[in-house]
């Protein structure tokens, strides 16, 4: 039986190590342009001193250099998932999951959100989690010895004994994009396992990437003084 207890905890300690060398990179970045006598990017610096213009260049750096960079790579991973194809396993319509329940998914979806919408036309929930272990035992396994917050299960009763869609045609845009995020979860199963494994690597660096990038805009005290 596949442990994917094991398989988590091998990605976590993946990413820790991403993560380290992701900062450093970045750090070095942000280096590479501080002015002379200047202290600690995350200082406060009056308007129009040199600290203050090295804080404005590397949050300018991030937005129109790095993270274009960045966003360009995660498309090219998405194009790439195009020479992969789905194999009709069926798995990820009898067993989705969300953080939310089918009342806090009908908020959502009543303002607006799009996603939140489309799952909740096409998913049900499973009557108990009992009913969800028989589609995949060894995932629900996994997230209950990791004790993840409150999970969801929910399944498609679109789908038919065969593992077919009886509303191909009309199956909404998230059943088309599936899988859109190279970080989320997918059955061993799934056509497009090996897509990716292929891309993880890349896609844990741009994800820490973007993660640090958010702590650097959101410790920068740009207007403070
Ligand atoms: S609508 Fe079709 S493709 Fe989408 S989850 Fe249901 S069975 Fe699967
Ligand atoms: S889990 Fe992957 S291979 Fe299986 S039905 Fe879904 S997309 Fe297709």
């Amino acid at each position: 039986m596949e442990d994917l207890t094991v398989s988590i905890k091998n990605l976590r300690q993946k990413y820790r190590e991403i993560f380290k060398t992701s900062a450093e990179e970045l750090e070095k970045r942000v280096n590479d342009i501080k002015p002379e006598g200047v202290g600690d990017i995350f200082d406060a610096y009056p308007i129009g001193s040199p600290g203050r213009l090295w804080q404005d260049s590397v949050l300018k750096m991030f937005d129109e250099d790095i993270c274009r960079e960045i966003f360009r790579k995660w498309n090219e991973i998405l194009a790439y998932r195009k020479e992969f194809s789905c194999n009709g396993c069926g798995t990820c319509c009898r067993l989705a999951c969300s953080e939310f329940s089918p009342e806090e998914l009908k908020i959502k979806a009543e303002h607006g959100d799009n996603f939140a919408n489309q799952f909740l036309s096409v998913f049900i929930p499973y009557e108990s989690k009992e009913q969800a272990k028989q589609v995949y035992p060894e995932y629900i396994e996994m997230l209950e010895k990791n004790k993840e917050d409150k999970v969801y299960f929910y399944h498609c009763p679109k789908l038919n004994d065969c593992n077919r869609c009886t509303d191909y045609d009309n199956r909404p845009q998230i059943c088309r994009d599936f899988p859109d995020n190279p970080l989320a979860f997918l059955p061993k199963s799934c056509g497009f396992e090996q897509w990716k494994q292929e891309i993880e690597p890349v896609a844990l660096m741009l994800h820490s990437m973007l993660e640090i990038i958010e702590y650097y805009k959101n410790h920068i005290p740009v207007r403070t003084l």
